[in-house]
């Protein structure tokens, strides 16, 4: 246990405030997961254009007396407070994570890698339960503030560490190797990930050995020439290498491998010792991380015949959280692959960013959990709870359950328990979910998939998935490129550009984004009520839906002048005084706006108004095009010009924006208060077309329904038009013009994705379905899933082929397509 004074004593930090001495439990960084005020040290990380020592005051008021900054602090108000100054906080917070590191001795595996990590280190943990009581990473916890937090969960109960670390760039993999001090290495595999951030794929290998300096032995396998050679090279006394691999040198040879559909048995050998596996998997990737896992049980002196028991357990780990549709209009997060008091957080985290139903509901296992007693453990789980606004807990399994008493003191509005999961079951019809979102958090033993088979709706199956962490990779690319004060309207117009509505409007709300925008009032009242609270334009309003507006707070963009009277009649009526409005000019896009020459008008009108003017702003017409560069500017200076003259008669300052996707980055000079982005929070940007950092956040898969062999003669599809002229095998998939899929891609001008090859439709697109030709591929079987776009497709290519953009692509995709949303 640690007080604020050991830790200014670790870091030799310099007191600006010093107060009561308090023990840290708790180490934050992030003002929005505070739990318990009182035992918590708040690191004050400046990072992007978030500057974490703004957050002070609220967090102090909240309770928290133990803050660490490294800028200098106001101290008034905060009289009770320990403050501490650092010259960096994140460094401080690694070396706090790397002081508690060396007081614990019980082994600690280190795994990096470019793939891969997450699920060695979460098969490593289940194929190890039986022996140790282990700490890990949770989820994929591995970034220079990730590692450390994770560190910090050790104790003395436990027997065993198991953390990933994570680089993007060179000179990162030090910090991390400092806090790990792994006596044991596991390097996954080298691969093209994260590529960026390296001169070449040497600098990025030299970079992730770091990792390794303290360790004993370290574990990976062979892989190409260059790779071994450089490993071997690298080997430095008193450390041993093992691999394995095919390779007459392995230490873990590989003698044969016969793979079936959904397993592989493998001929292996182990120092002298011969022996078989037969494993729960068929595809490389899981074959490899498999066999990284085995090797690594091997060490530890664990016996083939004892591998082959936990490894036939063994199953695939969904690393994401899904929220999806569920039966009587819920919301459903399932999680049921493991419970313990980290996963058990993060889970929360992500269920109350959920606003769209009032009531949260937690169904809950027992939590196999070391270093408390039950009593105490239970506690922490009520309190977590609570903390995060869940009104429903459903508890099963006898733990939990004989501590009902601690749940019931924290006065949740409905409590219910079930000592095993089939009880739960026999319960179903009384249970009566409806409209709420239902976190399912599980112990794998209590087999929750089958609760959250029974809530989630069945699916159509054809979904799009919508990568939740690629959308915020997007938005903080562009929140880094904005000038500082600058503020971000994030565009959902369009059901998000076709990835949702609440959904992502509740991940925008959640992190910080300033300003919705949508085009119709219709759009804003769903936002509003899914629980939005942002600030919410909307771009094209019409009379018959005023009263809507009004009732929902929406701000409406006044682009005309009878459009402006007629909102000025409708808000003089309710006697409304300052309504918030938009005002938008007419620069050269020759959509929607008002006029220089209606400057009279205005002049004229807006000082009687009943409006408060929030903002004014016009639209570029080709932002991402070079070639127009010229009349860019001059559309920005027509901006200037108008919006000053009408800074004279507001007389009071409103936002000043013009700039979508494109233009934030290509003329950051012309950011001006506020920035609209749109499509480049979608993972695309016509500016950026090759290699873009963006990552694309919308995958639509689909599935085969039926395989057919065709002669020569027959023909696909109406109209004959797929003519068969040789021996060729079909799939016809589930998604046709009716899902969003344009006609024009059919006759194999459009191809699909099938397990990383590019497969040619034939024939035309049908209402529901399309053929694609599969001939010559090995393996392909009914069921499988194809990829429209996203994930190795990327939807700019899928526009290119069908003569259009990805902007009409994405936001056509229909609404009875369902919305998968992850968060990995
Ligand atoms: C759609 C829209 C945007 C966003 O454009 P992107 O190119 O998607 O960034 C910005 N402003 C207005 C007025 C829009 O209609």
């Amino acid at each position: 246990m640690y007080s604020i004074s050991d830790i200014a004593e670790i870091l030799q930090g310099r007191w600006i405030q010093k107060a009561d001495n308090g023990l840290i439990v708790h180490l934050l960084n992030d003002s929005r997961k505070l739990l318990f005020p009182k035992t918590s040290l708040f690191f004050s990380i400046v990072s992007g254009n978030r500057n974490g020592h703004q957050f002070i005051p609220a967090l102090y008021q909240q309770g928290v007396r133990h803050f660490l900054v490294s800028e200098e602090v106001d101290t008034t108000g905060l009289e009770e407070a320990n403050i501490i100054w650092v010259p960096d906080t994140v460094k401080a917070l690694q070396a706090v994570a790397a002081h508690h590191r060396r007081q614990f001795s019980f082994p600690v595996i280190g795994i990096t890698g470019s793939n891969g990590k997450t699920i060695v280190k979460e098969w490593l943990n289940q194929l190890l339960e039986p022996d140790y009581r282990i700490v890990r990473s949770p989820r994929s916890y591995n970034s220079q503030i990730g590692v450390p937090l994770s560190v910090w969960l050790m104790n003395e109960q436990h027997q065993l560490g198991l953390f990933e670390a994570g680089i993007s760039r060179k000179g990162e993999m030090q910090a991390l190797a400092d806090i790990i001090q792994p006596g044991i290495g596991v390097f996954t595999n080298l691969g093209l990930a994260h590529s960026e951030g390296f001169a070449s794929m040497q600098e990025k290998l030299e970079e992730k050995w770091k990792l390794f300096d303290t360790c004993k032995v370290i574990i990976t396998h062979y892989q190409d020439d260059w790779i071994n050679e450089f490993i071997e090279s690298r080997v430095q006394a008193g450390q041993r290498l093992v691999r394995f691999g095919s390779h007459p040198g392995a230490d873990l040879r590989i003698k044969t491998i016969s793979r079936k559909e959904e397993s592989a048995e493998l001929e292996l050998q182990y120092k002298e010792l011969d022996f078989r596996l037969a494993l729960p998997f068929s595809s490389d990737a899981a074959l490899e991380n498999s066999l990284t896992c085995i090797l690594v049980l091997l060490e530890l002196g664990i016996s083939p015949d004892s591998i082959q028991q936990r490894i036939s357990g063994l199953h695939a780990i969904s690393m994401r959280l899904e929220l999806k549709e569920g039966i009587n209009q819920c919301s459903v997060i399932n999680d049921s692959y493991s419970a313990d008091i980290s996963s058990l957080v993060i889970a929360l985290d992500f269920l109350s960013q959920q606003q769209q139903h009032s009531k949260k509901t937690v169904i809950v296992s027992d939590i196999p959990e070391t270093g408390w007693t039950s009593a105490q453990l239970y506690e922490r789980v009520a309190a977590l709870l609570h903390h995060h606004g869940v009104q429903r807990v459903i508890g099963v399994g006898p733990e939990i359950t004989e501590h009902a008493a601690i749940f019931a003191a924290y006065g949740f509005s409905e409590l219910q328990w079930f000592a095993a999961t089939d009880l739960l079951l026999q319960h179903w019809e009384e249970l009566n979910f409806r409209e709420e979102t239902i976190l399912v958090k599980g112990a794998r033993r209590f087999q929750f998939e089958r609760i959250s088979a029974l809530l989630e709706k069945q699916v159509h199956q054809t979904v799009m998935e919508i990568n939740l962490n690629a959308m915020l990779q997007n938005l903080k690319w562009y929140q880094q490129r904005l000038q500082k004060g600058t503020r971000l309207m994030a565009m959902v117009k369009a059901f998000s550009y076709g990835s949702g509505s609440f959904e992502i409007a509740n991940l925008l709300q959640f992190h910080g984004v300033d300003y919705l925008a949508v085009a119709y009032t219709d759009e804003g009242v769903a936002l509003r009520k899914a629980g939005i609270h942002l600030p919410i334009m909307v771009m094209n309003v019409a009379p018959p839906g005023f009263d809507a507006l009004v009732e929902h707070n929406l701000e409406p963009v006044l682009y005309s002048s009878s459009l402006f009277q007629s909102f000025a009649n409708f808000i003089r009526q309710e006697g409304i005084p300052q309504y918030p409005v938009h005002l938008e000019l007419e620069t050269g896009m020759n959509r929607l706006g008002f006029a220089l020459a209606e400057l009279p008008f205005l002049t004229a009108q807006l000082p009687g108004s009943p409006f408060k003017i929030q903002s004014v702003f016009s639209h570029l017409a080709a932002s991402e095009d070079a070639a127009f560069d010229a009349f860019t500017k001059e559309q920005v200076q027509r901006f200037e010009q108008f919006s000053e003259a009408l800074k004279e008669v507001v007389q009071y300052p409103f936002l000043r924006h013009i700039e979508n996707t494109s233009g934030i980055f290509r003329h950051p000079q012309w950011q001006f208060d506020m920035v609209r982005l749109g499509i480049g929070l979608y993972g695309f940007d016509a500016a950026m077309a090759g290699s873009s950092p963006l990552e694309e956040v919308s995958t639509l898969v689909t599935t085969i329904a039926q395989i057919k062999d065709l002669e020569p003669g027959e023909s696909v599809g109406y109209g004959r038009r797929g003519r068969i002229t040789s021996p060729t095998r079909i799939a016809t998939i589930r998604i046709g013009y009716a899902d969003g899929y344009p006609r024009s891609l059919g006759n194999g001008v459009g191809k699909l994705w099938w397990k990383g090859q590019l497969v040619p439709t034939i024939g035309s697109v049908c209402m529901d379905m399309t053929m694609i030709d599969i001939t010559g591929l090995q393996g392909v079987r009914e069921g499988d899933p194809v990829t429209v776009f996203g994930k190795g497709l990327p939807v700019s290519k899928v526009s290119e082929w069908a003569g259009t953009i990805p902007y009409e692509i994405l936001t056509g995709i229909s609404q009875r397509v369902k919305r998968i949303y992850y968060q990995e």
